[in-house]
């Protein structure tokens, strides 16, 4: 096996980049095309490259961890795309959460050289990609997928959910759930709070309850402290139910609860939260709740 690439060095791949680095028997090699991105990896014994082609040219397995679909588009596909420069029987890793028609031309576009894909979105934030303990929702080819199971083994547990796209579906789906929970924990905190109760008493009372959710558990206590640094960003939960909008469109099934919340999320963006985690939400709470 020669080297493994890491395309996208930010909360994810970044922390997914350094831990392949630490567990794995070969080189890992990062590139982003954020200078600062590529230096926190660096002293972190990743190599970084300072051009796409150098990451990708000549990897057994190149992982892409990218924000959005027209990004992870433009990176793949094109003369000075990842498919242009991989190896023919490299397998390409695409763990962003994007739609699943993207997806799929991904695959169609990568197979006409040879090149195996694998879908692969992820459910855990930066620490479990730091500690390789993401949950892996992978579509793809059984052959394919297998002939890259160690090296999947070492980001986190891969759970299967059918064909090339399915993980996709399953990302966002479970994305859907869990930003809705944020939602009704933060418009019920804030109402408790706000009407008197002490926040660390409702805190404690809340995460033992029939409603508690590990998004409460995981995001409340740093927004207790007054830390609202991501995590998860408002700006791509928003894409993220965008995401869900997209597919409930293509399936032409009413999703009221979705797009609610993607409105909520959107006004707690043009409220300057866009780079805080996605529990800032309880912020735009808060002030409603004083008056
Ligand atoms: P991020 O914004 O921290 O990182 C994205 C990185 O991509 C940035 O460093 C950016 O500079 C880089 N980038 C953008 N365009 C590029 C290009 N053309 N070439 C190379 N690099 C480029 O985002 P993130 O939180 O790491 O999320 C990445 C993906 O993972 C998203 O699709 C997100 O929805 C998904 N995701 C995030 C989390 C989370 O908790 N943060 C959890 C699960 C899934």
């Amino acid at each position: 096996m020669s080297h493994i690439a890491v395309v996208g060095l930010g909360l994810m791949g970044g922390s997914a980049a350094i831990r392949l680095s630490e567990a794995a028997d070969v080189e890992v090699r990062g590139f982003d095309l954020d200078p600062a991105a590529r230096a926190r990896v660096a002293a972190e014994g990743v190599t970084a490259t300072s051009t796409l082609e150098d990451a990708v040219r000549g990897a057994s397995v190149v992982f892409t961890s990218l924000p959005n679909s027209d990004i992870v588009r433009r990176v793949w596909l094109g003369t000075d795309g990842i498919i242009a420069f991989a190896d023919p029987g490299a397998v390409l890793v695409e763990l962003s959460t994007i739609d699943p028609d993207t997806m799929r031309a991904l695959g169609a576009a990568a197979s006409e050289r040879g090149i195996g894909v694998v879908d692969s979105p992820v459910s855990g934030g930066p620490g479990e990609a730091r500690a390789g303990t993401l949950t892996l929702l992978v579509g793809g080819d059984d052959e394919v997928v297998e002939s890259i199971a160690d090296t999947l083994a070492l980001v986190g547990t891969t759970r299967r959910t059918g064909d090339l796209g399915s993980g996709k579906i399953t990302k966002i789906v479970n994305n859907m759930m869990g930003m809705g929970n944020v939602l009704v924990a933060a418009e019920a905190f804030a109402l408790g709070v706000t009407a008197g109760v002490d926040p660390h008493v409702l805190y404690g009372i809340l995460s033992q309850s029939g409603g508690t959710s590990s998004h409460f558990t995981k995001r409340f206590p740093k927004a207790l402290a007054g830390d609202f640094e991501p995590g998860f960003s408002i700006e791509l939960g928003e894409k993220d139910l965008a995401l869900a909008q997209q597919l409930a469109r293509s399936r032409q099934m009413p999703v009221p609860t979705a797009s609610l919340a993607r409105d909520l999320y959107a006004m707690a963006r043009v409220e300057g939260q866009a780079g805080k985690d996605i529990v800032a939400i309880l912020r735009m709470y808060e002030q409603w709740g004083q008056n």
